[in-house]
Protein backbone atom coordinates (compact mmCIF):
# COMPACT_ATOMS: atom_id res chain seq x y z
CA UNK A 1 0.00 0.00 0.00
CA UNK A 2 1.92 3.47 -1.04
CA UNK A 3 1.73 6.03 1.43
CA UNK A 4 4.35 7.85 0.11
CA UNK A 5 6.33 10.09 2.35
CA UNK A 6 2.61 10.25 4.92
CA UNK A 7 4.95 6.60 6.54
CA UNK A 8 7.98 7.90 6.43
CA UNK A 9 10.98 6.88 8.47
CA UNK A 10 11.52 10.86 9.81
CA UNK A 11 7.90 11.32 10.51
CA UNK A 12 8.46 8.45 12.90
CA UNK A 13 12.00 10.45 15.01
CA UNK A 14 11.44 10.69 18.83
CA UNK A 15 14.60 12.62 18.56
CA UNK A 16 13.82 16.62 19.99
CA UNK A 17 14.19 19.30 18.10
CA UNK A 18 15.21 22.87 19.79
CA UNK A 19 12.07 25.52 19.44
CA UNK A 20 12.46 28.98 17.14
CA UNK A 21 9.80 30.44 18.88
CA UNK A 22 7.40 30.75 21.90
CA UNK A 23 3.71 30.23 22.16
CA UNK A 24 2.79 32.64 24.21
CA UNK A 25 4.52 35.80 22.76
CA UNK A 26 4.73 37.24 18.69
CA UNK A 27 6.34 34.62 16.64
CA UNK A 28 9.35 36.92 15.89
CA UNK A 29 10.28 37.74 19.31
CA UNK A 30 13.71 37.30 20.15
CA UNK A 31 14.50 34.05 21.93
CA UNK A 32 13.38 34.69 25.70
CA UNK A 33 12.66 31.31 27.06
CA UNK A 34 15.39 28.73 29.69
CA UNK A 35 15.57 24.99 30.22
CA UNK A 36 12.89 23.91 32.50
CA UNK A 37 13.67 20.55 32.97
CA UNK A 38 11.31 17.61 31.12
CA UNK A 39 8.52 15.27 31.19
CA UNK A 40 8.20 11.51 29.83
CA UNK A 41 5.50 10.91 28.05
CA UNK A 42 5.45 7.47 26.04
CA UNK A 43 7.33 7.30 22.76
CA UNK A 44 4.45 5.30 20.67
CA UNK A 45 6.21 2.52 19.83
CA UNK A 46 4.32 0.06 18.54
CA UNK A 47 6.96 -2.95 19.32
CA UNK A 48 7.21 -1.75 23.07
CA UNK A 49 3.97 0.68 23.94
CA UNK A 50 5.58 0.73 27.48
CA UNK A 51 8.84 2.96 25.86
CA UNK A 52 9.26 6.40 27.36
CA UNK A 53 11.31 9.78 26.17
CA UNK A 54 12.37 12.65 28.03
CA UNK A 55 10.23 15.96 26.26
CA UNK A 56 12.53 18.99 27.45
CA UNK A 57 10.39 21.52 28.66
CA UNK A 58 11.08 25.59 28.46
CA UNK A 59 9.58 28.54 30.30
CA UNK A 60 8.76 31.71 28.52
CA UNK A 61 10.51 34.57 31.05
CA UNK A 62 7.92 37.01 29.97
CA UNK A 63 4.61 35.08 30.70
CA UNK A 64 6.74 32.91 33.05
CA UNK A 65 4.33 29.90 31.60
CA UNK A 66 5.96 27.06 29.99
CA UNK A 67 6.00 24.98 26.85
CA UNK A 68 7.64 22.18 24.51
CA UNK A 69 7.99 20.50 21.14
CA UNK A 70 7.28 17.39 20.61
CA UNK A 71 9.95 15.61 18.64
CA UNK A 72 8.57 14.90 14.44
CA UNK A 73 7.35 11.43 15.44
CA UNK A 74 5.11 12.48 18.11
CA UNK A 75 2.06 14.47 18.46
CA UNK A 76 0.08 15.89 21.42
CA UNK A 77 -2.63 13.67 22.99
CA UNK A 78 -1.60 10.91 20.71
CA UNK A 79 -0.32 7.52 21.44
CA UNK A 80 1.04 6.36 18.02
CA UNK A 81 3.93 7.88 15.90
CA UNK A 82 2.88 10.64 13.43
CA UNK A 83 3.98 8.77 10.09
CA UNK A 84 2.07 5.82 11.36
CA UNK A 85 -1.31 8.04 12.19
CA UNK A 86 -0.94 10.17 8.83
CA UNK A 87 -0.44 6.56 6.90
CA UNK A 88 -3.73 4.86 8.39
CA UNK A 89 -5.26 8.57 7.69
CA UNK A 90 -4.81 8.18 3.77
CA UNK A 91 -5.59 4.80 3.65
CA UNK A 92 -8.89 5.34 5.54
CA UNK A 93 -9.65 8.69 4.05
CA UNK A 94 -7.99 8.67 0.41
CA UNK A 95 -7.38 5.12 -0.28
CA UNK A 96 -10.65 4.06 1.30
CA UNK A 97 -9.66 1.03 3.03
CA UNK A 98 -12.04 -0.67 4.88
CA UNK A 99 -11.65 0.13 8.60
CA UNK A 100 -11.62 -3.76 9.60
CA UNK A 101 -9.00 -4.65 6.71
CA UNK A 102 -7.00 -1.86 7.77
CA UNK A 103 -7.02 -2.83 11.55
CA UNK A 104 -6.16 -6.29 10.44
CA UNK A 105 -3.13 -5.87 8.20
CA UNK A 106 -1.55 -2.71 10.26
CA UNK A 107 -2.73 -4.76 13.76
CA UNK A 108 -3.78 -1.70 15.49
CA UNK A 109 -7.48 -1.88 17.26
CA UNK A 110 -10.58 -1.09 15.56
CA UNK A 111 -11.48 1.69 18.28
CA UNK A 112 -7.97 3.32 17.81
CA UNK A 113 -8.61 3.88 13.84
CA UNK A 114 -12.28 4.86 14.71
CA UNK A 115 -10.65 7.76 17.18
CA UNK A 116 -8.11 9.01 14.87
CA UNK A 117 -10.26 9.37 12.49
CA UNK A 118 -12.95 11.25 14.42
CA UNK A 119 -10.25 13.92 16.24
CA UNK A 120 -8.98 13.99 12.98
CA UNK A 121 -12.38 14.97 10.78
CA UNK A 122 -13.00 17.52 13.63
CA UNK A 123 -9.72 19.23 13.20
CA UNK A 124 -9.00 19.47 9.54
CA UNK A 125 -11.30 22.52 9.28
CA UNK A 126 -8.94 24.82 10.76
CA UNK A 127 -5.54 23.57 9.19
CA UNK A 128 -4.39 25.25 6.63
CA UNK A 129 -1.59 24.57 4.06
CA UNK A 130 1.18 27.02 3.31
CA UNK A 131 -0.51 29.53 0.47
CA UNK A 132 -3.71 27.70 0.26
CA UNK A 133 -6.62 29.07 1.58
CA UNK A 134 -9.94 27.39 2.40
CA UNK A 135 -11.16 24.69 3.95
CA UNK A 136 -10.47 21.24 2.85
CA UNK A 137 -12.39 18.34 3.20
CA UNK A 138 -9.90 15.27 4.56
CA UNK A 139 -8.78 13.66 1.63
CA UNK A 140 -8.21 16.42 -0.26
CA UNK A 141 -5.70 17.82 2.80
CA UNK A 142 -4.58 14.45 2.85
CA UNK A 143 -3.84 14.11 -0.58
CA UNK A 144 -2.16 17.38 -0.75
CA UNK A 145 0.00 16.74 2.15
CA UNK A 146 1.10 13.31 0.67
CA UNK A 147 2.26 15.47 -2.50
CA UNK A 148 4.97 17.17 -0.13
CA UNK A 149 8.59 15.42 0.70
CA UNK A 150 8.22 14.55 4.03
CA UNK A 151 10.63 17.26 5.40
CA UNK A 152 8.82 19.78 3.93
CA UNK A 153 5.98 17.94 5.91
CA UNK A 154 7.80 17.59 8.86
CA UNK A 155 8.83 21.60 8.99
CA UNK A 156 5.07 22.15 8.40
CA UNK A 157 4.19 20.42 11.35
CA UNK A 158 6.53 21.63 13.77
CA UNK A 159 5.57 25.03 12.75
CA UNK A 160 2.10 24.14 13.93
CA UNK A 161 3.16 22.31 17.14
CA UNK A 162 5.07 25.79 17.77
CA UNK A 163 2.47 27.84 17.24
CA UNK A 164 -0.39 25.80 18.99
CA UNK A 165 1.43 23.17 21.08
CA UNK A 166 -1.79 21.43 21.75
CA UNK A 167 -3.26 21.63 18.14
CA UNK A 168 -2.00 19.55 15.68
CA UNK A 169 -4.04 17.44 13.51
CA UNK A 170 -5.21 14.61 15.28
CA UNK A 171 -4.59 16.37 19.00
CA UNK A 172 -6.24 19.19 18.84
CA UNK A 173 -7.22 20.43 21.54
CA UNK A 174 -8.67 24.98 22.08
CA UNK A 175 -6.66 26.37 24.42
ZN1 LIG B 1 7.22 34.06 25.51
Amino acid sequence: MERGPLSSTSLRSVVCVLPTRCPYCPADAPRHWIGWGSYERYSGDVEDPSQRVAIPRYRCKLTRRTFSLLPDGLLPYCGERTGLVLGWLYALCVQRVALSTLSRTERVARGTLRHLKARFLRAVSVLRLPRREGVWGAAPFLEALAQKGSAVIAELFRVWKEREPKHCIVGIYVR
